[in-house]
């Protein structure tokens, strides 16, 4: 399971419900774009419910996230306010 925002692995879940349990989001939307899958950090950075009950990229992130595809690795964010907004959330990747 790899998100596609930071580029987070993580190796300890082999299945989407174990990822959900985790605090992984399986899918959300920017826009009408559906995109898979987003880690817990990114998630309660950049994510939010929506009106449908689906989740999506809140307003402000809308646009400006770069997703990892499946076969790059390093694509991080051009814009330093998602970078601050999942740093924030995750301290640990300051390491
Ligand atoms: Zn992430």
């Amino acid at each position: 399971m790899r998100c596609v925002i930071c580029g987070i692995r993580i190796s300890t879940v082999s299945t989407v419900d174990e990822a959900i349990e985790e605090g992984w989001t399986s899918y959300f939307y920017d826009g009408q774009t559906e995109i898979e899958v987003a880690c817990p950090a990114c998630t309660h950075a950049l994510l939010q419910e929506g009106e449908e009950g689906e989740m999506e990229v809140k307003k402000e992130f809308r646009g400006k996230l770069k997703y990892l595809d499946e076969g790059s690795d390093e694509a991080w964010q051009d814009h330093s306010e998602v970078v601050m907004a999942v740093l924030e959330n995750e301290p640990g990747k300051l390491n």
